[in-house]
């Protein structure tokens, strides 16, 4: 496991000036997608001028995005990269060249360092409105680790009558949501996710709908919002939701049971919910683990496409592996929709699947203790 090092905050420059109504939003979100990476506060968009480019360049869309990362500035930037080519990002050796959207790591906390061809802070936090309006927006009081001036500071200086960077009011982009957080899927102001929006949309005209009756007029949005929470499993790891917090077991050697942990998943068959309890048992050999964790855990494998099968098998394997216990078992209840809202006389059927490692697998008296507490 590679050592978890303190989320650090971070200010992103978002840009785009190639099909920018889609590609900056989208670049949010995919930086809302990235494991090791939570977004905290996204700018308003900003309108401004293509920079050092030809006459006649499009103008450019900018946000700033504040976020905070486990992430070393290298790792983040190749990540940022990994965003820009998954947007169809074309390089070339031009570097005024039209782009559908440029992620560039502005600032990464107090650093100041030099990389090879690039360094920290960002040089143009200092030179160019167009960055440093945004970040004023969203953090005004950051400081710049070598000049000490904050951030609103340096905006004021850098704003002129022909700087020209302004508020576009038309793009809104989505107030922030972290797939960790407490959901609000009716929270449906501003952009969000372009793409996946649209395709929801085509669904909606596919099933007979009108998706411009005023029910469904904002349905594509919280749909996305509700996929993005509901495969929020995607972009956590068990490292990062366990996050340290296991302890020495001190000697404590007795069977840890924690009984009816709530699930929701859904199958990977239909793409419908199935939900259900989970218990989970481990003999506990050097480490013992927080209670409220073990759900957590489940949940970064719950929150997938699934079968229930490899659900149970996933969890009792992750917990091996960090606890590394004499043994761990794994119970799970569940009840499929896609069974019960097909059919009749199906809708109290409900699947049982287990998972036994260590000594819950080779010894009957230790799997059997376990199940008696399980059921
Ligand atoms: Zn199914």
């Amino acid at each position: 496991m590679p050592p978890i090092q303190d989320p650090v905050e971070v200010v992103i420059l978002a840009g785009s000036n190639l099909d920018k109504e889609r590609c900056l939003p989208e670049s949010i979100r995919h930086l809302r997608r990235q494991p090791g990476i939570t977004v905290r506060t996204v700018s308003t968009c900003y309108e401004s001028k293509s920079v050092g480019g030809p006459a006649g360049a499009p103008d450019f869309y900018n946000a700033a995005v504040l976020v905070t990362t486990t992430l070393d500035p290298e790792a983040l930037r190749e990540r940022l990269h990994g965003i820009e080519d998954d947007l169809g990002r074309q390089r070339s050796s031009d570097p005024s060249a039209p782009r559908t959207v440029d992620l560039d790591v502005i600032y990464y906390g107090v650093l100041a360092k030099e990389y090879d061809g690039w360094s920290l802070p960002d040089p143009g936090a200092e030179s160019e409105a167009y960055i440093a309006v945004p970040i004023a927006e969203i953090a005004p009081r950051w400081v710049h680790p070598t000049s000490g001036r904050t951030a609103s500071e340096i905006a004021e200086s850098l704003v002129t009558e022909d700087s020209q960077v302004i508020p576009h009011v038309a793009i809104r982009l989505s107030t922030p949501y972290t797939t960790s957080a407490v959901p609000d899927f009716d929270d449906v102001e501003g952009m969000y996710a372009p793409r996946l929006e649209a395709i929801v949309r085509d669904q909606l005209i596919e099933i007979g709908e009108d998706p411009d009756r005023e029910g469904l007029q904002r349905t594509p949005r919280r749909v996305a919002k509700a996929l993005d929470f509901l495969t929020s499993g995607y972009t956590s790891s068990v490292e990062d939701v366990v996050n340290g917090a296991l302890f020495d077991a001190e000697g404590a050697n007795e069977m840890v049971v924690v009984r009816d942990v709530e699930y929701y998943s859904m199958c990977e068959h239909h793409m419908l919910p199935f939900f259900g309890k989970a218990t989970i048992g481990y003999l506990p050999k050097e480490k013992i683990i927080g209670l409220s964790k073990i759900a957590r855990v489940v949940d970064v494998f719950a929150r997938r496409l699934q079968v229930q099968e490899r659900l149970t098998n996933q969890v009792a394997d992750a917990l091996a592996d960090i606890l590394a216990p004499y043994g761990v078992g794994v119970v799970m209840e569940g009840k499929h929709l896609c069974m019960m809202m097909r059919g009749v006389q199906k809708q109290e059927s409900s699947m049982v699947t287990s998972a036994m490692r260590g000594t819950f697998r080779s010894d009957a008296r230790t799997r059997s203790e376990f199940l008696a507490l399980a059921t």
